[in-house]
């Protein structure tokens, strides 16, 4: 049988799906594989993790959390969900810095494609990774550290250097988040002080439709209490004692991202403090979400040219809003990874969870990408998008070294889909 991803819109079409429980497993299977592609919680849209040979699923594999207290990091299997993981850390008193909307999603795949949260002092999560342990073509095994010339091109690889086993994660003691929504910021108080209105939390996130007269929801998410750590964080300075923020006003009830929809998915809100793990997600881990009746896109911009950047995208409002669930603004910071949305540049996320219209969709796409080019905008890798190697090449300095890693490392291709072909390497 193919597997299909999460949302459904894409089929993988493997020849076998192989889910081995051991080091010694996984590497004769690469080794045996012509072609092999590491799956992680299927959670992408597009088909970066499809291949017509085997699918590596690590779901069995049998690797324990463990904590090293001298180092601070945490050592996992790169197949768990950081839900899981969290909870784990929590429960010994360990936090890690941040983490996506969604609980659900494996490490491993989560890196790969340079997945991030928000917050204008927190970069994407790849930024965690201190060490990898990866399985190549050769089925021979490759240790990975921070501070190795090519660990900048191993963390966010997009699958293409080899399947992932282990990796190492800084990790801090716990931290308490306290979220606070508030609603209807008029779209002047956000071009005015975009730069106050990120900062004013540890992740903040601003829900909107691009044609209502205000943003609809922002979400500042502080951290409080012992080890809040950061400075701005002491509750919400700009919120005038929680009664406004701004223009917007505080939400009375819990809120769903989505204008309407019951807020019984969603972590807890309303300024009760919590632990890190069931307030950073937006939606929560007991909460198993149904196979998703939506698609995604998100464009990272360098973050100075965000509000220009929103402009015109509201230009577009009328012909975005049909086909949108709803779209997020988040931030996240520079980092050094080769292929990462935010290598080099302090960064602010434009996203969309669209309706399941795929065509429509699609269709779409390019004239959202004309309007955000000329601001660089870097398409996230999980997600839908238009742009073909042409378009990306020269939104990335170091693609041409990580080609040639690849083309070192995988001489055989057999890490290759047409996804990386149409996006990285060329026929
Ligand atoms: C509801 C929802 C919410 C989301 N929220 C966010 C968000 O808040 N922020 C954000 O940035 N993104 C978000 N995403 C996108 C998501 O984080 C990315 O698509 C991510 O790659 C999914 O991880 P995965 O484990 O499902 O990977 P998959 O989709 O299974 O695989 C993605 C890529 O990772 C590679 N890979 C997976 N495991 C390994 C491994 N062990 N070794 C080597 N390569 C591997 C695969 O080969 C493939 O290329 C969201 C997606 C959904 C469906």
């Amino acid at each position: 049988m193919v597997e299909r991803n999460w949302a459904g819109n894409v089929a993988y079409g493997e020849a076998e799906l192989r889910q081995p429980r051991t080091f010694d497993e996984l590497q004769g299977v690469v080794a045996a594989a012509e072609s092999v592609r590491a799956l992680g919680s299927r959670h992408s849209f597009n088909t970066i993790a499809a291949t017509p040979g085997i699918l590596v699923s690590l779901t069995q594999f049998e690797a324990p959390i463990e904590i090293d207290t001298a180092t601070m990091t945490v050592r996992v299997n790169a197949g768990v969900k950081y839900g899981v993981l969290g909870q784990y850390l929590q429960r010994h008193g360990f936090a890690l810095a941040n983490l996506a909307s969604l609980p659900h999603i494996s490490v491993g795949g989560a890196t790969a494609t340079a997945t991030h949260g928000s917050g204008d002092r927190n970069g994407n999560l790849a930024t965690s990774v201190r060490s990898l342990r990866v399985v190549q073509a050769d089925g021979s095994e490759r240790s990975v550290e921070r501070g190795e010339a090519e660990f900048d091109g191993y963390v966010v690889a997009l699958g293409a250097l080899g399947v992932i086993v282990e990796m190492t994660l800084a990790i801090e003691p716990t931290f308490d988040v306290a979220v606070s929504v508030f609603e209807e910021l008029s779209w002047s108080d956000l071009a005015e002080h975009f730069d106050e209105i990120t900062s004013a939390a540890y992740s903040v996130s601003l829900f909107t439709n691009w044609v209502n007269a205000t943003v609809d929801q922002v979400w500042l998410k502080a951290r409080v209490g012992r080890h809040a750590g950061v400075a701005g964080d002491e509750l919400l300075s700009s919120t005038d004692g929680g009664e406004h923020f701004f223009s917007a006003r505080p939400a009375r009830e819990r809120r769903h991202p989505l204008p309407g929809v019951s807020a019984e998915a969603c972590t807890e809100q309303l300024g009760i403090a919590g632990a890190w793990v069931d307030r950073l997600p937006h939606f929560r881990l007991d909460f198993t979400p149904s196979n998703g009746d939506e698609l995604q896109s998100e464009y990272l911009i360098p973050r100075e040219h965000a509000v220009a950047a929103i402009e015109a995208l509201r230009g577009l409002g009328e012909r975005i809003a049909p086909l949108l669930q709803i779209s997020e603004i988040r931030t996240v910071t520079a980092d050094t990874f080769w292929l990462s949305m935010s290598s080099g540049r302090d960064s602010v996320c434009l996203h969309f969870t669209w309706k399941p219209l795929g065509p429509e969709v699609g269709a779409l796409l390019p004239a959202i990408e004309a309007a955000l080019r000329p601001f660089g905008a870097r398409p996230h890798w999980g997600k839908v998008f238009a742009a073909d190697r042409q378009a990306l090449a020269p939104l990335y300095d170091r693609m041409p070294d990580f080609v040639a890693l690849a083309e070192r490392v995988d001489p055989g291709q057999k890490f290759r889909n047409d996804f990386l072909r149409a996006t990285l390497f060329g026929a």
